[in-house]
This record gives structure tokens, C-alpha cells and sequence, in this order.
């Protein structure tokens, strides 16, 4: 069996950054691009923060244009899905993945870009209204509601933050924390009660969103006296946590209590040598498209080194 010399698992900006990196360094690497090809930018419409797009870029279509950079320098992009691996403790050993759970594959250095998934409270209405004003991120799609009224859902530094950063630009926030106090550090709970135009309100979840096409309100539940109460927005933000994307990685890799697969100081190095782990399947702290290709970058640099240590 020929021995790849960089596998890269998942297809987000970590994974075609790494991508790009490490064909440009001749390590022929290949892609298995996962579940979600393309990650969860391709939910998301439109990208205005990713640096280079002055007029901003539709996120499916910019993970098309990064699967061609990738392409053009030569990384083969498979579909398929990694369902089980094996890593060497040994350095310079060769680590084991199954794909689909029978192809066995063999490569020198791997890289672990499979991403998170942002958790969302599964009702019907706010699964149908996604894309439609009902985002999981404040810092993509805030821009989108300057000056408007909008919600946002939970109670930790996730969502502490992105109220404050909301209530910058929109005309009113109403925060539900569906207990009596906050999970968030005391730093961001002050921030958030010292913003005017934060409406903070506990024990209160969501009964359902309002709108056919669009968020148009939200019913809100109090959850210890059973009363409800219908507000008018136009933008549902959900920061209720993410969950990376780490399953198949139990028992072999260092993660934290959280699922986050554990880096070395500032490298993309996991706790078994030739493995590295690139995005948010190792961040939980920024989350960002640039900030994922960045650690993208970084793990091909890693896996290159790496490697030249070997010969
Ligand atoms: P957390 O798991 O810390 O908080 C999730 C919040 O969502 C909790 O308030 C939880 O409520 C609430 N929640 C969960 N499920 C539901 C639901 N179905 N309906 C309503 N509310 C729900 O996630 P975060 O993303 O906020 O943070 C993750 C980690 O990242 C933390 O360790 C955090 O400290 C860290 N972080 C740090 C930052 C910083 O330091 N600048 C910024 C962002 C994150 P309940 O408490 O009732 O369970």
C-alpha cells in the first residue's frame, strides 16, 4: 500500500489552507472532504469579514475557489468520510485511517481539520428559518441587522460576547437565559449588564420563531411562571456552544474537557508525532474563517518540517 505523505481530514478554511500549503511544499496531499463538504461556511450567505473580498463573497462559493487554489498546486480532493484511525505513537510511524469505514489508507503525516458544529435548540421553526435571520454567528451575520432588533440565546462568555458585540450595532438585543444567572466568567456578565440596550431576561427560552420566510418575532416562554410574550425581530442569533467535531479521535488524541483536540504551545502538534489538528476542531476561543486558515497554514508548515526532520 503506497503511503501518503499528508493526509488532510475535513474541507473548511483550515483544511484547503492546509491544503494549499502542503501541495505547494510537494507533500501531494490528499483531501477527504467529510460529511459537510466545505464546512459550515456553506451555510452561511455572505462573508464580509474574510480579508480580500472588498465587496464581500458568497461562502459556499469561496470554498469552491479554495478547492481550486488546492486543485491547481495538485491536492487530490476525495469525497468519502474518515470513519476510524489508528495513529503511531512512534515517530516516523505510520498512521492508519479508514475511510467509509473500509478503505484503509496509510500516510506519514495527517491533518486534522474536521471543524465544529455550532449547536442549535432544534425546533422546527428555527431549523426552517436558518438562513432566513436565524444565524449561529454574531460576528458573521451581525452586520446584516445594523440598527434593527434582534435576539440571542444563552448564557455563556459565547454569547455574552456576541450581545455586546450586537448591541454595538443593532438598535436593541433581547439576551434569554433560560436559567436564573449566567454561565459566563463575571468580566463579560458586567459587560452585558452595563449595555443599555441589552434586555437581559432569565428563566426565559424560546416557544417558537415567528415568520414565513424571514424572522419577523419570537414567542418567549418564562419558564417558571409559564407566561408568554411575543417580540418583534428581525435576526435570531443561537450561542448555545459548539461541539467539535472530535468523535472519531477519542483515545487516540489529547482533547480537553470540551472535545477540543489539544495543541502544542504554538503549533498545530497534537500529543502523537505527525499529527496535527488546524481550525476550529482546536479552537474554541476565536472561530473564524481567517483565523481557521491561518492554524490551516500553520499545520502544513508543521507536517513539512515534520517530515524534513525524518530524512
Ligand atoms: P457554554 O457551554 O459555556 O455555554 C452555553 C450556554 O448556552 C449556557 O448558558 C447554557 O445554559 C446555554 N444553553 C445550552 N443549551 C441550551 C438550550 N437548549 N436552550 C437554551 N440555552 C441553552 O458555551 P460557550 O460557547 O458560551 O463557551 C464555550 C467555551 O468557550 C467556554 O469554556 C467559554 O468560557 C469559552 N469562551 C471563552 C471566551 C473568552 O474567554 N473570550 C469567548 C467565548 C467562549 P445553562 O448554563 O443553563 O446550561
Amino acid at each position: 500500500m503506497k503511503i501518503i505523505k499528508t493526509l488532510i481530514i475535513g474541507s473548511g478554511p483550515a483544511g484547503y489552507t492546509a491544503a494549499i500549503y502542503a501541495a505547494r511544499a510537494d507533500l501531494k496531499p490528499i483531501m477527504y472532504v467529510g460529511m459537510e463538504p466545505g464546512g459550515q461556511l456553506t451555510t452561511t450567505t455572505e462573508v464580509d469579514n474574510f480579508p480580500g473580498y472588498p465587496d464581500g463573497v458568497d461562502g459556499p462559493a469561496m470554498m469552491v475557489d479554495l478547492q481550486k487554489q488546492a486543485e491547481r498546486f495538485g491536492t487530490e480532493v476525495r469525497t468519502g468520510y474518515v470513519s476510524k484511525v489508528d495513529f503511531s505513537t512512534e515517530e516516523g510511524g505510520v498512521h492508519r485511517v479508514w475511510v467509509d469505514e473500509k478503505t484503509e489508507l496509510k500516510a506519514k503525516t495527517v491533518i486534522i481539520s474536521t471543524g465544529a458544529t455550532a449547536k442549535y435548540l432544534g425546533i422546527e421553526s428555527e431549523q426552517r428559518l436558518r438562513g432566513g435571520g436565524v444565524s449561529a454567528c454574531a460576528v458573521c451575520d451581525g452586520f446584516f441587522y445594523k440598527d434593527q432588533d434582534v435576539a440571542i440565546i444563552g448564557g455563556g462568555d459565547t454569547a455574552a460576547e456576541e450581545a455586546t458585540y450586537l448591541a454595538n450595532i443593532c438598535n436593541k438585543v433581547t439576551m434569554l437565559v433560560r436559567k436564573g444567572e449566567m454561565r459566563a466568567s463575571k468580566a463579560m456578565q458586567h459587560r452585558v449588564t452595563n449595555t443599555k440596550n441589552i434586555d437581559l431576561r432569565y428563566f426565559s427560552e424560546v416557544d417558537e420563531v415567528l415568520g414565513d420566510q424571514v424572522v419577523e418575532g419570537l414567542r418567549i416562554i418564562n419558564n417558571k411562571t409559564g407566561g408568554k410574550e411575543e417580540i418583534k425581530i428581525t435576526g435570531l442569533f443561537i450561542a448555545i456552544g459548539h461541539k467539535p467535531n472530535t468523535e472519531i479521535f477519542l483515545k487516540q488524541l489529547e482533547m480537553d474537557d470540551g472535545g477540543y483536540i489539544i495543541t502544542k504551545g504554538k503549533t498545530t502538534k497534537t500529543n502523537k508525532p505527525g499529527v496535527f489538528a488546524s481550525g476550529d476542531v482546536q479552537d474554541k476561543e476565536y472561530r473564524q474563517a481567517v483565523t481557521a486558515a491561518g492554524t490551516g497554514c500553520m499545520a502544513a508548515l508543521d507536517a513539512e518540517r515534520y517530515i524534513n526532520s525524518l530524512k
